[in-house]
């Protein structure tokens, strides 16, 4: 009925490299350890600002390690956190990393409606460009839920000046994913330039396993995650999109009574070896910003 969510189906945006040229977008969902979705139902959204903030460690973590390697790499920031910041968002811009757009509070596409969802993306976009001075044109759906149930999402990033979106996980799983969506960029609306750019994933005995990031890339012996993500490279000879959060390098952060079991476990599963983790993969892999990956021409 839609074509947000289309089937298994070659790409037509990036043009085939050689796999020593490739380069994969690396890319931080901006948010704070309280924020995920996964706790929504133990903090609400009105308490947030009781919540001790930690987002400005480790973020100052996460842009050190990126400087010292001469990484430019993509944040897609909530608003809620860009509001409170301002400076932190400067400094990701005056250090040439591309800015982007996680919405404002972090609800889900599909617990929104049309008209809401504008709304948020609007303000996420306005505050955003305000507090930096360049223009936004990428979005991140909190925990990837544009998919079959929200076909306006699409035509709202459109019509708000978003050039893409990286929204879709093409697998699945309990909280979100989309398993018959394409593995690779797509135009959702053909003939619009607008893309979705769905993170990595590997095709593995006919079925997409989870390769991008979050809880199984800190579960998973790092072995796992390097030869899933080596495959898109150099089987598939594709660039592939890896995300993480600045809580997820952060053993120390606040730990919210009340949480369910499974909760807890995802969330909390080695904290404490993921930076030594992200060092490893920025080394194995070339990167660079979404934009830069994935939109060669310069946007307008
Ligand atoms: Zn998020």
């Amino acid at each position: 009925m839609d074509s947000a969510v289309r089937m298994e189906s070659p790409g037509d945006a990036a043009p085939r490299k050689q796999p020593a040229d490739l380069r994969n977008a690396l890319t931080v969902d901006v948010e704070d350890y309280f924020q995920v979705s996964a706790f929504a139902g133990t903090i609400s959204r009105q308490s947030w600002d009781d919540w001790p903030r930690r987002i400005e460690r480790n973020m100052a973590i996460l842009l050190e390690l990126f400087a010292e390697r001469g990484l430019q790499v993509t944040f897609f920031i909530l608003g809620w956190i860009a509001e409170r910041y301002p400076q932190m968002v400067r400094r990701i811009v005056d250090a040439g990393h591309e800015l982007a757009s996680h919405g404002y509070d972090h609800q889900r596409v599909t617990a929104l409606d049309a008209k809401a969802f504008r709304v948020d993306v609007e303000r996420a976009k306005g505050i955003l460009e305000d507090c930096s001075g360049v223009r936004v044109i990428g979005y991140r759906a909190p925990s990837f839920s544009i998919n079959e149930r929200t076909p306006w999402a699409v035509d709202c990033l459109l019509e708000t000046g978003h050039r893409y979106s990286s929204s879709l996980y093409p697998i699945a799983h309990d909280h979100y994913g989309a398993p018959r969506a394409s593995r690779w960029p797509f135009q959702p609306r053909p003939g619009s330039g607008f893309l979705e750019l769905p993170v990595a994933t590997a095709r593995i005995a006919g079925r997409n396993w989870p390769a991008a990031g979050g809880g199984y890339f800190r579960l998973l012996p790092y072995a796992i995650s390097r030869w899933s993500l080596r495959r898109i490279n150099q089987r598939e000879v594709r660039p592939f999109i890896f995300y993480l959060h600045p809580w997820e390098i952060d053993p120390e952060q606040p730990r919210p009574a009340g949480l369910p079991a499974r909760t807890r476990f995802r969330h909390y599963v080695n904290l404490s070896r993921t930076q030594r983790r992200l060092e490893r993969l920025i080394e194995d892999f070339h990167w660079d910003r979404v934009d830069r990956v994935f939109l060669p021409e310069k946007p307008a």
